[in-house]
C-alpha cells in the first residue's frame, strides 16, 4: 500500500499536488472540464486541512515558441476558481522571483496554480527529461508532495518523479482509487478470469497480451486486432485492418495458448468505413473488398457464453469502429450483457473509456480507468515510475 494524502499533517504546510489538468483546449477555451472536476476531491481535502496548496500540471505538448500561448494554463485557474468557489492564484511562469514571492505569501487554505510544466520543455526538455536541477528547484517550493496525476504515472518527468524523489510524498484520491481497483482485479484469485481485447492494432498491445494471457482463463479477441489473429490462423480476412509484422507473434500465441483464445466467427463488413452499405458475413466467407468493421451477432453470443460465468473481466479496446454508429452494436452488446448480468468489469484504454461513455453507463462498471497509457503499462505488468517513487505505508 502506498502512502496517501491522508497520512500527512497538512496544516500550514506548503503542499505540492501534481494534478492532471491536461484538458482539451481551443483558442483559450476549455472544451471539457472532466479532469478539473476529477481533481477537486484531493484539492478540497488539502484546503480543508489548512494546506498551502501549490498545483503543478502539464497541458498539451510544448515543442516550439508558438506552442506556448495555446497551452497556457491560465484559463484552468479561472475554471478551478469557479468550481472551488474561491480565488485561485496563478503564476504565469514556471520559475523565478514572481513565483517564489507568490509561494512565500501563501496563507493556509490558499491555492496557487503554476504555469504548464511543459513550458520547461522549450528549455532543453527539462520537464520531460526529468532534469534534476529543475526538480530540486520545484521541490524547494514545497514541503510535502502528492501525486494525483494518474494519466502521467507511466512517465518519469520532473514534476512527478523528480519532485517525488525529494520530498515526503503520497498519492491523492484519484491515483489511490485507480491503483486500488487495478490491484484488486489483477490480484484477486477468482475464476474464470476473462480478458476481452479489441481496438485497432495488435502492435500497440503485444505486451498487454503477453502479460494477461498468463493470468486469464479466456482471452476474447474482437475489434481490428482480431484480423491479424484470424489471418495467422489461415483465414482470408479480405481488406480488413492487419498488422503483418505481428503475424508471427499471433501464431506463437495461438500455438501456445490456443485453448484459451476465442476469435470472431462472423462480422459486419463493408467495402469502406464511409460506404452506406454493410452486411453480416461469416469469417470463413470473407474476401476482398470485405473490410471487417465490427463483430457480428454470432460472435457476440459466443463471447457472452464465456462472459456468463466470469467472476472478473478486464476489457481493453472496442469490438468495432464504434465512432460510427453502424459499427457500434458489437461493443454495445458486450457492455449491455456485462451491465445486465452485473459482471465485475474493469475497462482500460482511452478509446474504450470514451466508448463506455457513449454506449453505456459508466457507473454500472466496477471501474473505468482514466489513464490510457498508464493503465496499458500497468496491464503490461510494468511498474509505473510515478507510483514507484511514492513511499510504501
Ligand atoms: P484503447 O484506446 O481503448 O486502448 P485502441 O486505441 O487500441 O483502444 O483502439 C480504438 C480504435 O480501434 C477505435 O478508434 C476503433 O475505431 C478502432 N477499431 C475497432 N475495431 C476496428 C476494426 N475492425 N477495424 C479498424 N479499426 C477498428
Ligand atoms: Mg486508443
Amino acid at each position: 500500500m502506498k502512502k496517501t494524502i491522508r497520512d500527512y499533517e497538512l496544516e500550514g504546510k506548503r503542499v505540492i499536488i501534481r494534478v492532471d489538468f491536461n484538458v482539451p483546449m481551443k483558442d483559450g477555451i476549455i472544451q471539457d472540464d472532466t479532469r478539473i472536476l476529477a481533481s477537486l476531491e484531493t484539492i478540497k481535502y488539502a484546503i480543508k486541512k489548512g494546506a498551502r496548496v501549490i498545483l503543478f500540471s502539464h497541458l498539451g505538448k510544448v515543442k516550439e515558441v508558438s506552442d506556448l500561448e495555446k497551452n497556457n494554463l491560465y484559463p484552468v485557474s479561472v475554471r478551478l476558481g469557479e468550481l472551488l468557489e474561491k480565488s485561485v492564484l496563478f503564476s504565469s511562469k514556471t520559475r523565478g522571483v514572481e513565483l517564489e514571492k507568490m509561494v512565500s505569501s501563501l496563507q493556509d487554505g490558499d491555492v496557487l496554480l503554476v504555469q504548464n510544466t511543459r513550458y520547461e520543455d522549450l528549455n532543453g526538455k527539462k520537464e520531460s527529461g526529468c532534469d534534476e536541477k529543475l526538480a530540486e528547484y520545484w521541490a524547494s517550493l514545497g514541503e510535502v508532495f502528492i501525486n494525483d496525476a494518474y494519466g502521467t504515472c507511466h512517465r518519469a518527468h520532473a514534476s512527478n518523479v523528480g519532485i517525488g524523489k525529494l520530498l515526503p510524498n503520497g498519492v491523492g484520491f484519484l491515483v489511490e482509487k485507480e491503483l486500488c481497483k487495478l490491484e484488486k482485479i489483477m490480484q484477486e484469485n477468482t475464476h474464470p478470469f476473462v480478458v476481452v481485447m479489441g481496438g485497432a492494432k495488435v502492435s500497440d498491445k503485444i505486451k498487454v497480451i503477453e502479460n494477461l494471457i498468463l493470468k486469464c482463463d479466456k482471452l476474447l479477441i474482437g475489434g481490428g486486432m482480431a484480423y491479424t489473429f484470424l489471418k495467422a490462423s489461415g483465414y482470408d480476412i479480405g481488406c480488413s485492418i492487419v498488422d503483418d509484422d505481428c503475424l508471427d507473434f499471433c501464431q506463437n500465441i495461438l500455438n501456445q495458448y490456443g485453448d484459451k483464445i476465442v476469435l470472431p466467427v462472423d462480422n459486419i463488413v463493408s467495402c469502406s468505413l464511409e460506404s452506406e452499405q454493410c452486411e453480416v458475413k461469416m469469417i470463413k466467407d470473407m474476401n476482398c473488398p470485405d473490410m471487417g468493421l465490427d463483430i457480428g451477432p454470432k460472435t457476440v453470443s459466443l463471447f457472452c457464453q464465456e462472459l456468463k460465468y466470469a467472476k472478473r473481466v478486464i476489457m481493453n479496446g472496442p469490438m468495432g469502429c464504434f465512432e460510427n454508429f453502424k459499427y457500434a452494436d458489437g461493443t454495445k452488446a458486450i457492455y449491455d450483457f456485462i451491465t445486465l448480468n452485473h459482471i465485475k468489469t474493469l475497462i482500460g484504454g482511452g478509446d474504450s473509456a470514451s466508448s463506455v461513455n457513449k454506449l453505456s453507463d459508466p457507473d454500472k462498471f466496477y471501474h473505468i480507468s482514466t489513464g490510457g497509457g498508464a493503465t496499458l503499462e500497468y496491464l503490461e505488468g510494468k511498474e509505473l515510475p510515478g507510483i514507484s517513487v511514492i513511499y510504501e505505508k
